[in-house]
């Protein structure tokens, strides 16, 4: 008794903190497969009521494709459920290394290893390569999985201003007495959208003789003209040392993660990376439609095709309609609110408007900074995305902020 009052007395006041805050993370249920139509359980114990999704890293529309379904199906069938065993010890089938050598071949590098998990491979991969005698220098608005895997590896860590290449080179002069130098970066920063400038990083560390690595996970599969990624988007395909993914998102969003790159590295993290040595395989079901999710994509563009036409229509509708959106190409478009409460009040209001999108604040990102996050897929048609405009027109008059600008939207709601 008195132990569970104590656990109640101390974690119960954190988490009054948290609701406090105006932090706190409620629950919400999907009770549909992932779709651009969904049907959702908000608040708890609601009736479920269909609404259109624009909040989900389902960037091609695979998450429910009938031919990823039919693959995981025939996985199901001709590989079992479940591999019961990390990688090193019995839990690597065949299709496990046939997933490898697809993703090798898309993501144009020499070797890959998957992970359970993007976060277990950028927990792995930095204590798997480096050591005290080297150097991590990172972009600072990096995933905090990226943050976690450099926070276990004893290499020194320094960082760059977001997207500074000027403050970058003189941070790699500063490291030129280390043994080895890696700088990293996401490809697609997950909060603004916007891409790491790959030709300007990879040439500033071949020029002092630095590695890189990409956490591509916002990227692969639908960013550049075939899909590869943000590598090729900017022509240095074949120039990262290090790329690591997800296959939770666009590649058809169940689970599993990856590091790709120099064979030397890759095989490295095949001999020392924790997640890889100490955490189950990836289950044959997920393996196996991930294979065709990567066959789909490499035999036709149209996907990513129908994403980018999605993207480009919505960024000039939304704008036209008044809203404040940060420019960019990618299909995550942050519409900028700067006030947490008029985020987190607009995104109620979409809701109930029939569109699904969720306010971001801090800490998720700076104080001031508050939005909300929409991201397009290739399930989307365009009626949903004229409905998608249609909602934050009637919401944003609500509040009155269509037509202002960011000193406007502050001047009226504060920051
Ligand atoms: C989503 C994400 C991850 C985590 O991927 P999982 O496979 O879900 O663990 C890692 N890095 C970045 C940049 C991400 O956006």
């Amino acid at each position: 008794m008195a132990y569970s009052d104590t656990v109640r007395k101390i974690f119960g006041q954190e988490i009054e903190e948290i609701k406090s805050r105006g932090l706190y993370k409620e629950k919400r249920f999907i009770c549909s497969p992932q779709d651009a139509t969904i049907r959702v359980e908000y608040p708890e114990g609601a009736e479920t009521t269909e609404v259109l999704n624009f909040c989900a890293n389902n960037y091609l529309g695979l998450s429910s494709h009938p031919e990823v379904i039919k693959a995981a199906r025939e996985g199901l069938e001709s590989r079992g459920y479940g591999m019961s065993s990390v990688r090193f010890i019995c839990g690597t089938q065949d299709i496990h290394r046939e997933l490898q050598t697809k993703l090798t071949d898309f993501l144009g590098t020499e070797d890959t290893l998957l992970f359970p998990s993007c976060m277990d491979a950028n927990a792995g991969v930095f204590e798997a390569v480096l050591g005290k005698e080297d150097v991590m220098i990172a972009d600072r608005l990096i995933h905090a999985s990226l943050v976690d895997g450099i926070r276990l590896c004893s290499a020194e860590y320094d960082t760059f201003k977001h997207m500074d290449t000027k403050h970058l080179e003189k941070k790699l002069q500063q490291h030129s007495d280390k043994r080895a130098r890696m700088v990293v970066t996401d490809g697609v920063f997950s909060m603004d959208g916007d891409l790491a400038p790959l030709d300007e990083m990879v040439a500033l560390c071949e020029k002092y003789d630095s590695m890189i690595l990409v956490d591509d996970s916002h990227a692969s599969g639908f960013i550049g003209k075939t899909g590869r990624g943000t590598h090729e988007h900017f022509g240095v395909m074949g120039r990262i040392d290090i790329i690591t993914t997800t296959l939770g998102k666009a590649l058809g969003g169940a689970s599993g993660g990856c590091v790709s790159g120099r064979r030397e590295l890759v095989e490295l993290c095949r001999q020392k990376a924790r997640p890889y040595l100490f955490s189950n395989s990836l289950s044959p079901v997920i393996v196996a439609a991930s294979i065709r999710v990567i066959d789909l994509i490499s035999k036709t563009t149209e996907r990513r095709d129908k994403l980018e036409w999605n993207t480009k229509y919505f960024r000039e509708r939304i704008t036209a309609a008044g809203l404040n959106v940060r420019p960019g190409e990618t299909p995550i478009v942050p519409v900028m609110l700067y006030n947490a409460k008029l985020a987190n009040d607009m995104a109620r209001d979409m809701y109930a408007e029939g569109i699904y999108v969720i306010g971001f604040f801090f800490p998720v990102v700076p104080a001031g900074a508050a939005r909300i996050r929409v991201q397009l897929s290739a399930a989307h048609e365009k009626e949903h995305i004229d409905k998608c405009v249609e909602a934050f027109r009637k919401v944003g008059n609500k509040y009155g902020i269509l037509g202002l600008d960011k000193n406007g939207i502050i001047e009226k709601y504060g920051m």
